[in-house]
């Protein structure tokens, strides 16, 4: 049983000013793994007092000063890595292999790219007379959710303190655990006091406290859509700078040339992973209608072939985060089924021989993109395949849709991908794969309007001055 009982408010561990506490539950069991204090606004209050002391210094310390702590941050990390992949496996339900694995090196991609952006970065350019300073904004509140704990996390926390700022986090209720470690990190790796708190409970409550708080700059928010348009009118009222990162429902597009079977497999594959839960997973697969029956065998064959189980066994797929994600999945799986798409593979329940834990049948069906399942984020492991006549017919599929956040392009003729790839209205497009650090992540459309990692997500936390009619040294 894991006891996170205290906040980090200011360099410190301190009790919350009001004791009240909630279980956690481990979605492999459904069994109480550990206990969190949840916090209330006098919290809050507190470590915007905290963050705002801490402004002052940290906002005026050189990049030499602010590498020195993000690499203090990096070996502490590393030494913690294994507890880092055992929390997020016992609080969300990845397998070992992917908490250890891509969860944990997420969070140290970002760190190392922090790094690498602040080396470089121009803060100050000089144009004519006029100097052009990129300063940090100030205060940042950072709101994030439970399905990659660590990539969400780390992907705000380096780049606003590479760029100078102080923050104050709020991670997922049902999650904490990831946010804890990380939090120790910090401490450990002597972060001067204030510059980083963290607070755990209630996005309703410290959410926000925070997105309407006098003294708190900005709001950067992971999530879904109903909460970040609340956000975004809560932080009107203080005229708070709103980055939002929210849902999809990405389009995964397999050209006509390429091998259909394989990238069919691969696609369906790609969509398991973490159980669904992934705000870019290729939810809606493209195929061509005239090979749709070869399309159909790879899909199923794929899909049964996920193993899915005790996320400390050696499983491809854990439970789903929760009892209500289990619930609203299953809700989506039935309503497929009424609107008469055809279920390829999976279906209602849970998989053979699993009575307990939030437990999800890999499923895949067949639809059209004007359904519920085809147009709206399910967030667990459930596939739409949709058949398209040709390119055109597949870009408009594509770009039929209520978010722009991911796409995917696979295909022989690289020309013929790109220029795919070039007419998708989303933020990020991957072209037969591939991955970067460096490569700016964000929504189109109802997916948000941030843009986060590498270097764009250093100006998300800077605010741009004019001097102007300053004169170079
Ligand atoms: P969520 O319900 O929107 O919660 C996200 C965070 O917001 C949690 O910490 C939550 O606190 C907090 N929150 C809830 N109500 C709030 C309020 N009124 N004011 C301020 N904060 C509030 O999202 P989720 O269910 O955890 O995560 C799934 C969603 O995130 C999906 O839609 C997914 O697509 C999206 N997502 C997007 C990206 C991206 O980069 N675009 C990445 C990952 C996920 P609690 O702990 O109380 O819930
Ligand atoms: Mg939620």
């Amino acid at each position: 049983m894991r006891e996170y009982l205290q906040f980090y408010i200011d360099g410190k561990w301190v009790d919350p000013v009001e004791p009240k506490t909630a279980n956690v539950i481990n979605p492999a069991t459904e069994e109480v793994s550990g206990r969190i204090s949840v916090g209330s606004v006098a919290d809050v209050n507190k470590a915007v007092a905290a963050a705002r002391k801490a402004f002052t210094s940290w906002s005026e310390t050189t990049r030499e000063q602010r590498l020195e702590v993000l690499l203090a941050i990096q070996a502490e990390y590393e030494r913690r890595k294994q507890d880092m992949g055992e929390a997020i496996t016992e609080e969300m339900g990845a397998p070992l292999s992917l908490g250890l694995g891509f969860h944990t090196l997420l969070g140290s991609g970002h760190l190392q790219t922090a790094i690498e952006v602040l080396r470089e970065f121009p803060f100050e350019e000089q144009r004519g007379t006029t100097l052009i300073r990129r300063e940090p904004i100030g205060v940042c509140g950072l709101i994030t959710p439970w399905n990659w704990p660590m990539n969400q996390t780390c992907v705000k926390i380096f780049p606003a303190l590479a760029t100078g700022n102080t923050m104050i986090l709020k991670p997922p209720q049902l999650a904490p655990y990831s946010a804890q470690i990380l939090a120790e990190v910090l401490h450990a790796a002597g972060v001067p006091a204030g510059v980083f708190n963290m607070i755990q409970g209630s996005g309703a409550v410290l959410g926000t406290a925070l997105s309407t708080h006098e003294d708190v700059d900005m709001i950067s928010f992971t999530g879904s859509e109903p909460v970040g348009v609340q956000i975004t009118k809560d932080a009107a009222l203080t005229v708070k700078r709103v980055g939002l990162e929210l849902g999809g429902k990405s389009p995964y597009i397999v050209l006509d040339d390429a091998s259909l079977a394989t990238n069919v497999a691969n696609a369906t594959s790609a969509m398991m992973g973490n159980s669904g839960q992934t705000c870019s997973a290729g939810s809606r697969l493209l195929v061509p209608k005239a090979r749709m029956d070869e399309a159909i065998a790879a899909a199923r064959d794929a899909a049964n072939a996920v193993t899915v189980g005790d996320p400390k066994g050696n499983v491809a797929m854990g439970p789903v985060v929760s009892k209500g994600q289990y619930n609203s999945i299953q809700d989506y799986i039935q309503k497929g089924l009424d609107e008469g798409a055809q279920l390829i593979a999976g279906g209602l329940g849970r998989p053979d021989g699993l009575e307990k834990g939030y437990y999800v049948k890999p499923t895949v069906f067949v639809t059209s993109n004007d359904t519920v399942i085809a147009r709206e984020e399910i967030f667990g492991p459930v596939l739409a395949m949709i058949g398209y006549d040709d390119l055109d017919d597949a870009v408009a599929i594509a770009n039929d849709s209520t978010f722009g956040l991911g796409g995917y392009v696979v295909g022989d003729s690289l020309d013929t991908a790109n220029a795919v790839a070039k007419r998708m209205r989303t933020g990020a497009i991957w072209v037969n794969g591939g991955f970067d650090f460096h490569a700016p992540f964000g929504g189109y459309k109802r997916s948000g309007n941030g843009r986060e990692w590498g270097e764009f997500g250093f100006d998300e936390y800077l605010e741009i001055k004019s001097i102007i009619g300053f004169k170079p040294a």
